[in-house]
């Protein structure tokens, strides 16, 4: 049976007003990474109700339903389930009011991961009920902590490839800040590696009479910071890209008081290994040098805090999914976004057991929404990114599009 025989928008509408409900009760309880018990209990009841194999608490938070159906390729698809610390303001009638029960603080589905897991769970349902028509294995990922970098790290080192089996491709999507009904999908190294670093400087602390006493942690975070600036302007090439951001830089609690030591919060982003390693490189060794030019007794400590890896989408893997989803939502609804400097970590999954990998963004808001501000080139201005406290995909065009790209992308590796 080939794609056009399965009716997908048929078979979408049968299932839409159940999704849009889903998707309204996962946004109004939203959870932070590794806290995503509720929502993992709910996905796990409908993927046993679906007759998936279904095994939660894989990575702490993290749920694995897989459908075998006969011999030939298993196919990966992803969804991620954390939300983020953001306070709604969409004023929407489901708008979350969740707190987490640890910090207190407010909890938002502002990143759009709801809309993965009711349109993964949508896409399980299609593949279930046409399953006379494809043959191979649906291994679904339901990955928790995918804000923090750690969630899909942590379902491999739970053994997910051992206990489920190692895909042939890796496939998985984004909502974001483009119309509904469009994909946008870039070869190569699509999005940015991120490292957080958390730098301790030393100093000696003591009377601000007598700096003599003293080894001044201030003068030395303020020399490294400025010192910082040229890793990018001196020691990358004008072809490549990096970014290196002071995010935080903490000292001290007087005016006549000498602090003991800094603590700088550093952000970096690339796109290719070499870079990495070279600003890398050369951020440790300027802030080494930095304590050693202040007379510091002891090194700095440099902890990584968070990182992402480049995420990179196999060219071939692209070349076949982009040709299947232009086939289904018309040659013009797909298109190329370049880099984007955000990071996932979905391509872990990939890396990690060395398959292929195809990541896409699908379209989330309203199509003539996004024509008026892009007219008054205002897209930036006009159109909530994810991670804004106004994040509200365009509900039901939206849950259309991410089933109907998982579907089509599922059905194309499937045999
Ligand atoms: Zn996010
Ligand atoms: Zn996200």
């Amino acid at each position: 049976m080939t794609r056009a025989a399965l009716h997908i928008p048929d078979r979408l509408d049968a299932i839409h007003g159940d999704l849009a409900d889903l998707y309204r009760d996962l946004h109004a309880h939203p959870e932070l990474g590794f806290a995503e018990q509720r929502t993992a209990a709910e996905i796990a009841r409908r993927a046993v109700d679906l007759g998936y194999e279904v095994t939660t608490g894989v990575g702490r938070t993290g749920v694995v339903a897989r459908l075998v159906n006969g011999a030939g390729p298993t196919v990966l698809l992803r969804a991620d389930m954390d939300a983020l610390p953001v306070a709604e303001q969409t004023g929407l009638p489901y708008a979350s009011t969740a707190t987490d029960p640890v910090t207190g603080d407010p909890v938002m589905h502002a990143c759009g991961h709801d809309m993965h897991i009711t349109c993964l769970l949508g896409a399980l349902r299609i593949l279930v009920e046409a399953r006379e028509s494809w043959q191979g294995t649906v291994l679904a990922v339901f990955q928790p902590a995918e804000e923090s970098g750690a969630g899909a790290a942590a379902m491999i080192d739970d053994g997910l490839f051992d206990r489920f089996g190692t895909p042939d491709v890796v496939l998985g999507q984004h909502v974001g800040p483009l119309p509904v009904h469009m994909v946008a999908v870039h070869a190569g190294a699509a999005m940015a590696a991120t490292d957080a670093l958390r730098i301790t400087l030393y100093g000696k602390g003591g009377h601000g009479s007598r700096p003599e006493t003293t080894i001044d942690p201030v003068v030395m975070a303020a020399a490294t910071v400025m010192r910082l600036q040229t890793v990018v302007s001196r020691e990358i090439a004008g072809g490549d890209t990096a970014v290196v951001t002071v995010g935080a830089i903490t000292a001290g609690t007087r005016h006549n008081i000498i602090a003991d030591r800094a603590e700088l919060l550093v952000n970096i982003r690339t796109f290719t290994p070499e870079v990495r390693a070279r600003v890398l490189a050369a951020v440790e060794r300027i802030v080494r040098a930095e304590a050693a030019a202040s007379g510091a007794d002891r090194a700095p400590d440099i902890e990584t805090i968070e990182t992402f890896p480049i995420l990179f989408n196999d060219p071939a893997a692209v070349e076949r999914t982009a040709a299947a989803l232009r086939e289904q939502l018309g040659a013009d609804k797909v298109v190329d976004p370049g880099l984007i400097t955000g990071s996932e970590d979905c391509g872990v999954l990939a890396t990690s057991c060395g398959a292929p990998l195809c990541y896409w963004y699908f379209g989330g808001v309203d199509r003539q929404r996004f024509l008026t501000a892009l007219q008054a080139g205002a897209v930036d201005r006009d159109i909530p990114s994810n991670h804004s406290p106004h994040f509200a995909p365009e509900l039901d065009p939206a849950i259309d599009t991410g089933v109907t790209a998982m579907v089509t992308a599922a059905l194309e590796w499937l045999d």
